[in-house]
């Protein structure tokens, strides 16, 4: 379906914004606010979302990328995020199977460790329940012989077993931008880089829109709606502050980094989750040739735009791997790339960063703001829920109007039509065989059918248009995402297409070292831009690609 969110129209639909009246106003464009859109277009409400970064350029791309319930917060005792969250992964899936994907996981333990045979055995089978888990995908209990087939690189020394469980891996920047597009595709208004910075009143001080600017030109834009939900992560309190009606709720921020190194020097080859000397736990993930892990957890008062590796963080997560896995004998070298988050979590008084809950809460102050925080990735879909049976039955009894109830259950996401997850592998096949008419290799097919899922169709047509172009610049494979991107996903800059779009700093950075400049002087070409924009938008994805690699307070 083709739809209106080209990075090249924004002026038209900051425009188209300013005329409307909206039901539903959505500040914060990351997955919190991309699943709010969704659930509230489709129970039939006008909708407008405003970022002011890109999408999902918060934490909902920087975070360990899992779709998962959390095992840990049972030893938190922590049991209603673990069974609620738990319970979204399937759906989470369903909706989306090329962007989530099932990964064994294992869950190593040793002699002297936090968790033993039993405790593990006995959290994995309260994990499945909680979340039931379905039959083919209910823990398995591992001899200490076992693990080490499934992962030879585990320390040797104490190990006494390993639990066998599955999570599902993601790519958080991918889901967000899939999710909001289907909010798009059914009618959503949405734009990027554009700041709520005041809030309107009536004369019975209730908010009845917000002044917004747009980052890319300056312009003020006034956009008029009956509820606005601040969804804007870790910058909730600071939306908040706009507000003259503030409740003592504060969030307290918590910053995670993950390292990345290619699987030439850490060859894992299955996922593990294990617990470090100090109580905590990190995961190891292989990924496309890479290996990454993560996180750390420590406060967090910086730059909350910019959160970023320091050496510190890297020593740490490094100590971590040479205690779990001996054998890899990795050094600060090997670090291929790395990105940091910050978490959004509701504070508490007297807790360590890993103890605070991971529960999501919300909030309405007496302005009519409505204000959700805390929660995970996973819990999106379930976030939006509650979020709208609340302005559904404020705007019901205010306006006598009816909605929908709830529709995202069963609802594929932006490119996740493929019908249901047991079709997506024949599906990827078909598509990877069929790409070789448009220019492209099969492996790039089935790269390009696995990201993008039904809209591969999309891509295929611009690889097409690289063929008749005869151009030299790119490839069929760089062209096709560059210009999907653009014309069908709001790129609006570099960084957009290289962090975001393709996660290519993350995962694949030699990549995007080797295609910069090609892309940036096809974007300067298409947006027209300035030498002087050119050069600020290059030196700004350069910065991002140095920060990924070299801890900040070494440079
Ligand atoms: C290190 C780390 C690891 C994690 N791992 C996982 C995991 O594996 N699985 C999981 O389920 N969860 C995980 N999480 C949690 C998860 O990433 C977050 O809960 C989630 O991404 C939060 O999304 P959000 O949309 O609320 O916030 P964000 O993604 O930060 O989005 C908020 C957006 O609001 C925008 N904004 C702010 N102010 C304004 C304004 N005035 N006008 C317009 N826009 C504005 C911001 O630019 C931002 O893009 C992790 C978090 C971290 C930090």
């Amino acid at each position: 379906m083709k739809i209106n969110f080209s990075g090249l129209k924004r002026t038209e639909q900051l425009e188209q914004l300013q005329k409307e009246k909206y039901d539903l106003l959505i500040i914060g464009g990351g997955i919190t606010g991309a699943g709010i859109a969704l659930d509230a277009v489709t129970r039939g409400m006008k909708v407008a979302l405003v970022e002011m970064q890109d999408f999902a350029a918060g934490t909902s791309s920087r975070s360990t990328k899992l779709v998962h319930g959390g095992l840990r917060y049972l030893k938190q005792f922590e049991i209603n995020v673990v069974k609620e969250v738990g319970r979204e992964r399937a759906i989470v899936y369903e909706n989306g199977p090329h962007v989530t994907t099932p990964e064994w996981m294992l869950l190593p333990f040793h002699k002297g460790g936090t968790f033993g045979a039993f405790t593990t055995s006995i959290g994995l089978k309260m994990y499945d329940y909680l979340a039931q888990v379905k039959k083919s995908e209910r823990r398995k209990m591992l001899s200490a012989a076992e693990t080490l087939n499934k992962e030879p690189l585990v320390k040797k020394e104490g190990l006494k077993g390993g639990g066998y469980y599955v999570e599902y891996r993601t790519d958080d920047a991918r889901l967000t931008i899939e999710v909001m597009k289907a909010a798009v595709e059914h009618g959503a208004h949405v734009v990027n880089y554009t700041k709520a910075e005041t809030f309107i009143y009536n004369n019975d001080k209730k908010i009845t829109g917000v002044v917004v600017r747009d980052l890319q030109t300056n312009k003020e834009y006034e956009i008029n709606a009956e509820k606005v939900v601040n969804a804007a992560g870790p910058w909730v309190d600071q939306v908040r502050g706009k507000d003259y009606s503030r409740n003592n709720k504060q969030l307290r921020l918590t910053k995670g980094i993950h390292l990345v190194f290619d699987q030439s020097v850490f060859p894992l080859r299955q996922a593990v989750y294990f617990d470090t000397p100090d109580g905590r736990m990190i995961f190891a993930i292989p990924r496309d040739g890479k290996t990454y892990v993560g996180t750390t957890d420590t406060f967090f008062d910086k730059d909350t735009a910019h959160p970023k590796m320091l050496s510190a963080d890297r020593d740490y997560v490094i100590k971590a791997i040479h205690y779990i896995f001996p054998d890899v004998k990795i050094t600060n070298d090997d670090v291929e790339s790395s990105w940091a988050g910050v978490r959004p979590l509701i504070y508490e008084q007297g807790k360590d960063p890993s103890e605070i809950s991971r529960k999501d809460e919300i909030w309405e102050a007496d302005s009519g703001l409505i204000t959700i925080a805390g929660g995970k990735l996973t819990g999106y879909r379930k976030m939006a829920e509650n979020v709208l049976d609340l302005v559904s039955k404020e705007l019901s009894a205010t306006h006598q109007k009816t909605y929908k109830p709830c529709q995202t259950i069963h609802f594929p996401i932006s490119g996740g039509d493929v019908g249901g997850s047991d079709n997506y592998q024949a599906f990827v096949a078909q598509k990877t065989k069929e790409a070789v008419q448009y220019g492209l290799t099969e492996e790039e097919g089935g790269i390009l059918a696995s990201k993008y899922g039904t809209n591969v169709d999309q891509l295929f047509q611009y690889a097409q248009q690289y063929k008749e172009l005869g151009e030299e610049d790119l490839t069929p494979f760089v062209y096709a995402q560059l210009m999907y991107a653009i014309e069908q996903e709001m790129v609006v800059k570099p960084i957009d297409f290289f962090i975001r779009r393709t996660g290519a700093v993350f995962f694949n950075i030699n990549w995007a070292k080797q295609w910069k400049d090609s892309v940036i002087n096809k974007m300067e070409a298409i947006f027209d831009w300035t030498a002087e924009q050119t050069n600020e938008y290059k030196a700004e994805l350069e910065k991002e690609i140095k920060d990924a690699e070299v801890p900040v307070d070494l440079q």
